[in-house]
């Protein structure tokens, strides 16, 4: 059996029928995972979890996803397995656990480590939205864990509970304290801009300054569960940008490298800085360099694409790391030029957010 054949399992949980792997017609006999619009992915994102401890409003909806059975995740070997051949066959150089939330589950330092043991000197991040991480930070870090970004979007407790539909700064905030003594550093902070965030923009980069940490600012996009966004509701980075101006004496300093999403201006003349991913109205899909394996072991090429290609299938059918990586190839050389937010006749995936992994 080809590893081609071996995937085409159908996944239920809201998500997408996963199709059996695509063609790879015209495409280049390299290792790398390229694409038809010459990008090459580098950054990994591997979501471990569907689970999550908040329902935040624009992510879940109120009674959380569907569970996945156990049995249809990927097991911490298996992620270890899979992160292995993505650096080792792939070239990927970076890789960031999501979920859902990545701590909720047990193994997670478990899994950091055995990728830290399998795929040394390759950076290891996790996004987070840090509810009990003061009691692992330092063991995740201990286990080869480099940094984290933290979702948070308002430091006022009333106003979280509200937006999260859980009580849980205080358990926030004690694991950012948490992560910075144990070295987890740069600290982001990640805060989707919406209406209900705007009003709080300048409270929350004066705190994040005050805490040393770095915060960026993320257009909504439409990957709210409920899928109620709307084009004409979402808060622009132009907006923000006036109402953070009207406090703060900005400069644009652009970004670290063209792949990376955020844009950066110095605050009051540094060295603090403030980050706008404008997904939506700049977006960076022409220099995206990301690919995403869901928790269940599909590879999603882009946020915004539902076609998946399984590799837990395979991988538990026998397929060898090469047949995987082959795998892996072609989903990616299937890849969309980019999520068409703007365009006439968008229409969103069936994923959410916290079905993908951020
Ligand atoms: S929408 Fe797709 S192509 Fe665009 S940046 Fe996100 S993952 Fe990359």
């Amino acid at each position: 059996m080809t590893a081609a054949t071996r995937t085409g399992t159908a996944i239920d949980v809201g998500i997408p029928t996963v199709r059996t792997a695509p063609s790879t017609a015209g495409r280049p006999d390299v290792p790398e995972l390229i694409d038809t619009f010459g990008r090459t992915a580098r950054d990994l994102r591997v979501s471990i979890t569907e689970k999550c401890s908040l329902r935040c409003t624009y992510c879940m909806p109120a009674e959380g996803l569907p569970a996945i059975p156990s049995a249809r995740l990927l097991t911490g070997d298996e992620i270890v397995r899979l992160v292995g051949i993505a650096v080792h066959r792939l070239g990927v150089r970076e890789v960031r656990f999501t979920g859902g939330e990545p701590l909720m589950r047990r193994d997670l330092e478990g899994i950091v480590a055995g990728c830290a043991e399998h795929v040394p000197g390759v950076p290891l991040s996790m996004t987070t939205n840090a509810v009990g991480l003061e009691h692992r930070a330092a063991a995740l870090a201990r286990a080869g864990l480099g940094r984290i970004n933290v979702s948070l979007d308002t430091v006022d407790r009333a106003h979280f509970a509200e937006l999260t539909r859980r009580d849980r700064l205080g358990s926030v905030l004690a694991g950012i304290r948490a992560a910075q003594d144990a070295g987890l550093a740069p600290l982001k902070i990640n805060a989707v801009l919406m209406q209900e965030t705007l009003s709080g923009a300048v409270e929350l980069l004066q705190w994040c300054i005050e805490a040393g940490c770095e915060l960026r600012f993320i257009e909504q996009m439409p990957l709210d569960a409920d899928h109620e966004w709307a084009r004409e509701n979402m808060v622009d980075a132009q907006t923000l940008l006036d109402v953070l101006g009207a406090r703060f004496d900005l400069r644009a300093i652009g970004r670290d490298d063209p792949s990376a999403p955020a844009e950066e201006w110095l605050v009051d003349g540094g060295p603090a800085t403030v980050g706008i991913i404008a997904s939506v109205t700049r977006s960076f899909c022409e220099e995206c360099d990301r690919t995403r394996l869901t928790a269940e072991g599909t590879v999603r090429s882009c946020l915004f694409s539902d076609r998946e290609v399984d590799l837990r299938a395979a991988l538990r059918s026998g397929a060898d790391d090469e047949e995987l990586a082959q795998s892996w190839r072609a989903a990616m050389w299937d890849k969309w030029a980019g999520h068409g937010i703007n365009a006439a006749g968008f229409v969103p995936p069936q994923r959410s957010m916290g079905a993908i992994g951020g």
